[in-house]
């Protein structure tokens, strides 16, 4: 039996990159979406044609009680998992001054509300098997701040302080937890306007790639990594 990858936000983008790459590694995946069940299948598609197995579930990672209904019984068909990767993200950007609580909810909910509704379901099964990768995606904004951007980069902060602090409980099973934290990268989250505007200030002078940060995150889950807890790991062509 191969090993299973929960890869959240798959559907598109980064996650979507992930589980292919996840996916070539030899890893049966299981993918989740929030509202895009068309792509998530698509990807789906692609991830069996390589040979491996793709379980989707489509729900919102905010909502505890959807991520009971919906993953839950999608775990206990997949099986244990032998990794995580916290990839859903959003945003909802505006000057701090206009921000809504609904507007700080929403991304904190999403980001960190995400973290624990998913963490949670998978680490006792990971302690017991003493074996594990736990990775999530944070960005450059919850390293050095971005106009517009408080919500986010509190959220992305937060999932840094969370992985850290995890690596510290879990490290004595065996299991590791880091953090990817991606400059800008040209997927749908990406408006035109933040790329032009921030290129110049990126050494490698142009944006990532989904692949190029899913190489990183195969990279932590692979055995190479075994000694790798409890990191922030940059892929934002220095822009930080
Ligand atoms: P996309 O907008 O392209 O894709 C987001 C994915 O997350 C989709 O699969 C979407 O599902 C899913 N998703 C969004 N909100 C929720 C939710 N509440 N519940 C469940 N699933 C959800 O984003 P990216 O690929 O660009 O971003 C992936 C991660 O990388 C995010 O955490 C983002 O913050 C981070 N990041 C991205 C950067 C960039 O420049 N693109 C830079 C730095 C970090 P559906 O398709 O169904 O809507």
């Amino acid at each position: 039996m191969s090993p299973v990858a929960l890869v959240t936000g798959g559907s598109r983008g980064i996650g979507r990159a992930i589980a292919l790459g996840l996916a070539a590694d030899g890893y049966d995946i299981l993918l989740t979406y929030r509202t895009r069940a068309d792509l998530a299948e698509a990807v789906a598609a692609e991830i069996r044609a390589l040979g491996r197995t793709c379980r989707t579930a489509g729900f919102d990672v905010a909502d505890p009680a959807a991520c009971a209904a919906e993953l839950e019984p999608a775990l206990a068909a997949t099986g244990p998992v032998s990794v995580l990767v916290n990839n859903a993200g959003a945003t909802r950007d505006r000057l701090f001054a206009l921000m809504s609580r609904s507007d700080w909810d929403g991304v904190v909910d999403t980001t960190l509300g995400g973290f624990f509704e998913m963490t949670s379901r998978v680490v006792r099964g990971m302690i017991g098997a003493r074996a594990g990768r736990i990775v999530s995606i944070s960005s450059v904004t919850g390293r050095s701040g971005r106009v517009g951007q408080v919500n986010y980069a509190a959220a992305k902060a937060g999932l840094a302080g969370a992985t850290k602090s995890l690596a510290r409980e879990l490290g004595r099973y065996g299991i590791t937890v880091n953090v990817v934290a991606p400059g800008i990268v040209r997927t749908d989250m990406l408006a035109p306007e933040v790329e032009r505007a921030v290129i110049p200030a990126v050494p490698l002078g142009r944006a990532g790639t989904p692949d190029e940060v899913a190489e990183v995150v195969r990279f932590l889950v692979s055995p190479g990594a075994r000694y790798v807890t409890g990191q922030v790991i940059g892929v934002d062509g220095g822009l930080e």
